[in-house]
């Protein structure tokens, strides 16, 4: 994939010495103030310079792989060496996420608040499995987590804990709703018992691949998923889920979870919580609403409604990595049954034991990992820095950049929509007369990628590939959307 980087390597001031290592111990006070001021230039830079390089990484693969040496360093090397290194051949191996015209996958971003906090945290190293390894991380994550509760409008009892990604916080919320099925599954586990019935967890056909990849890892097995059917704007068909629950309950299968998703992969559709609740509630099941991608736009007060019915729910996930402009990774799982989680998980052995434990939550007792990385303080810098207003604010103009591309695709006769626009992602395609319309499509995909100028990703709707564009990224502006729909139409006329 040939494309010329109108830049070269990020414009890094000259270093006037290269410092290696001492004999003993850390890197010395003055390297590391000198070396420290010049990374926040060359990330300043990599920022500033970013639309000059190609957004997928313009290499083959075992491209980057080949340069490297297979053998690890003897002796120390110097940072400028290092760094040299990776403008060389890290950069170029590089999809800049950063970049204002990525619009695949869920764009997403970081942004500057939020670097500052993945910096102080790894400075800070702290491993948060106890309360007393580190007060600061549990007590912070506690009190923002409800700042960003009451900014999103959930219910205050709902509690949040922090994990890596929104895998991880459903895989949980579902070993939880396990819990909740009083089977003691904890202590005598699922296989070779006669005793237990098959355990059901329902998610509409549009659910993400994690649900069904947290039921497998918690030896439900497929067999312990049901996909429900969905509607023309790829909701969860509420009368075939509750049609389905019945069913299993006739052949002796114990219905336990319903997984609802606001704001679907492939489309960001919006399952109705409202009409799913009491059917939930009526076989006494967990509800638990994946709001990986959509519950940072429950902040903006006029999106909030996208929630509703969430104030019955008994777990969520939100991802502020996707679209709170914190960087990667940060997951929160918001539940309303903390004591069940924790039976789920806390199992304390001596040498974890304080004797401060009983008054205070320690992180470790709610999940797999014992140790836990400080999150909450890059989210706590950007809370503040932003404020919510300004979080809103940015949310905002995303969905209002995508209603104008989307408005685009509907004054275009060459172009068509695919799915309703609930939030900043588009699902459209082109449809010319006499051209298979998946491989014109896929092609002018490909065309925008190999560009460098663009990323676009796709998925696959009622059989019709589709692509999609998603608006995240802190950077972009209207000028990035016109040059994608300037660059799609080029791609049709040649491909055509
Ligand atoms: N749920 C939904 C609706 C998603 O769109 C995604 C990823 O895009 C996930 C879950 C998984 O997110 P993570 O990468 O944080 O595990």
């Amino acid at each position: 994939m040939a494309y010329a980087c109108k830049i070269g390597a990020v414009d890094k001031p000259q270093a006037p010495t290269s410092h290696l290592a001492p004999d003993l111990g850390d890197m010395s006070k003055e390297d590391f103030r000198r070396l420290g001021h010049e990374l926040v230039d060359w990330i300043a830079d990599y920022f500033h310079n970013i639309e000059g390089r190609p957004v997928l990484a313009a290499i083959e693969p075992g491209d980057l792989k080949a340069q490297l040496p297979s053998v690890p360093p003897i002796q120390g090397e110097s940072m400028e060496k290092i760094i040299e290194d990776l403008d060389r051949l890290i950069v170029p191996a590089l999809t800049h996420w950063s970049h204002p015209s990525f619009f695949a996958y869920f764009a997403t971003s970081t942004s500057a608040p939020g670097i500052f906090g993945e910096m102080l945290s790894a400075a800070f190293d702290n491993k948060a499995m106890l309360w007393r390894t580190s007060p600061a991380s549990t007590e912070l994550e506690e009190v923002v987590l409800d700042w960003l509760r009451q900014m999103m409008g959930l219910d205050p009892g709902m509690h949040g804990i922090i994990y890596d990604t929104a895998s991880v916080s459903s895989l949980h919320a579902i070993a939880a709703a396990r819990e909740g099925v009083e089977k003691r599954i904890r202590e005598e586990g699922m296989s070779g018992r006669s005793d237990l019935p098959l355990l059901r967890v329902y998610v509409s056909e549009q659910a993400h691949s994690s649900i069904e990849k947290a039921v497998i890892t918690l030896g439900l097995g497929q067999r312990g998923m049901r996909k429900i059917p969905t509607d023309n704007k790829f909701r969860m068909d509420v009368r075939a889920l509750a049609e389905a629950i019945n069913e299993d309950k006739r052949n002796g299968y114990l219905p336990f979870c319903v997984v609802a998703t606001v704001g679907t992969t492939s489309t960001s559709s919006i399952d109705p919580i409202a009409e799913i609740i009491p059917i939930g509630e009526e076989h006494a099941m967990w509800l638990h609403v994946d709001a990986a991608y959509a519950g940072s736009a429950a902040i903006v007060p006029e999106l909030r409604h996208i929630l509703a019915g969430c104030e019955r729910a008994d777990s969520l996930v939100t991802n502020p990595h996707k679209w709170l402009f914190t960087p990667f990774d940060l997951s929160v799982l918001y539940c309303r049954h903390m004591d069940l989680l924790k039976r789920a998980f806390s199992l304390v052995p001596e040498y974890l034991r304080t004797p401060e434990q009983e008054k205070v939550r320690s992180g470790s007792d709610y999940g797999i990992q014992l140790g836990r990385r400080f999150r909450a303080l890059k989210l706590w810098m950007v809370m503040r820095y932003f404020g919510h207003e300004g979080l809103a604010a940015r949310i905002r103009e995303h969905c209002r950049l995508a209603r104008l591309f989307a408005s685009w695709i509907e004054e275009s006769p060459d172009w068509e929509l695919l799915a309703p626009l609930p939030l900043a992602l588009v699902c459209f395609r082109t449809c010319p007369a006499g051209k298979d319309p998946d491989s014109l499509n896929e092609a002018i995909m490909h065309g925008v990628n190999a560009s460098g100028r663009a990323l676009l990703s796709h998925t696959r709707l009622n059989d019709k590939l589709t692509l999609r564009l998603s608006i995240g990224n802190i950077r972009t502006t209207e000028r990035h959307v016109r040059d994608v729909w300037d660059l799609l139409n080029e791609q049709l006329q040649l491909l055509r």
